[in-house]
């Protein structure tokens, strides 16, 4: 097997992901697909880390447009985080991967709080952690959940899994002239306003140098081939 090109990953997954053909809601075998991936790539010795997204259940400014207080909505969106996470924790165990919930906010009953020196403790000893309930704030997304987290357990790369293969000029599912970008820097996706993650979010892997990759979930060994630097998707960096 071909060695691993880093050390440390954030793999950030959105509800959508998990969603798979469905739409909304968890699809048992996206859960699957994503379970049985991530036991390959912790073959490879890699310290993996998990941020998952809750749009597939709840997403904070839809509900605020349908009129809940946008505050509200987004603890909500980010209860909607929480379920995932456990939804996937429950999967990589079925893999017999050992998994830990940290939670941004604290529910002690079914997670652990997010205490960084923890999170990096579990690494070490070779569990997968999952990062729950986004930053614990509203008005941030799990994209800026990724950058924020992968900043500080010093992850090498963020891989964003999904559902196209790379960032595209123009929506590729509604345009059969889309272009895909092989390599794109930070200031060019601000700029073109391209939708690999929110400006937040982007900035932020901007200044701390953390490099992105952009890739589809739904071919299987993706996250393996992003892990040994096979050119997969689209690479945002400097
Ligand atoms: N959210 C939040 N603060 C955070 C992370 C998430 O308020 O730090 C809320 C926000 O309402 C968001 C929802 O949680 O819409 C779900 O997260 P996101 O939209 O990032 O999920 P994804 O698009 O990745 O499925």
């Amino acid at each position: 097997m071909t060695e691993a090109r880093y050390r440390r990953i954030v793999l950030k997954l959105s509800g959508e992901a998990l969603a798979g053909n469905q739409g909304f809601g968890i699809a048992q075998d996206m859960l699957d697909t994503v379970a049985k991936q991530i036991g390959e790539a912790k073959k490879l010795g890699v310290d993996i880390a998990l941020v998952v997204g809750g749009g597939n259940i709840w997403r904070g400014i839809a509900g605020s447009s349908q009129g809940i207080d946008r505050a509200t909505s987004d603890y909500m969106g980010m209860l909607a985080t929480v379920m995932n996470a456990l939804a996937l924790q429950d999967a990589l165990e079925q893999h017999h991967i050992d998994t830990r919930v940290l939670s941004a906010i604290e529910m002690r009953q079914v997670a652990e709080p997010y205490i960084r020196r923890r999170a990096i403790r579990h690494m070490e000893k070779g569990r997968v952690v999952i990062f729950a309930a986004g930053t614990g704030n509203p008005y941030f997304s799990t994209d800026t959940t990724a950058a924020l987290r992968a900043a500080e357990i010093e992850a090498d790369v963020i891989l964003m899994a999904k559902q196209v293969d790379g960032v595209y000029d123009c929506d590729p599912l509604k345009n059969t002239n889309a272009q895909k970008f092989e390599k794109l820097s930070y200031l060019e996706v601000l700029s073109r306003g391209l939708g690999v993650m929110d400006s937040t979010a982007t900035s932020l892997c901007m200044d701390n140098d953390i490099p992105l990759i952009v890739f589809n979930l739904k071919q299987n060994g993706n996250i393996i081939k992003a892990i040994q630097g096979e050119p997969i998707g689209t690479y945002v960096g400097r």
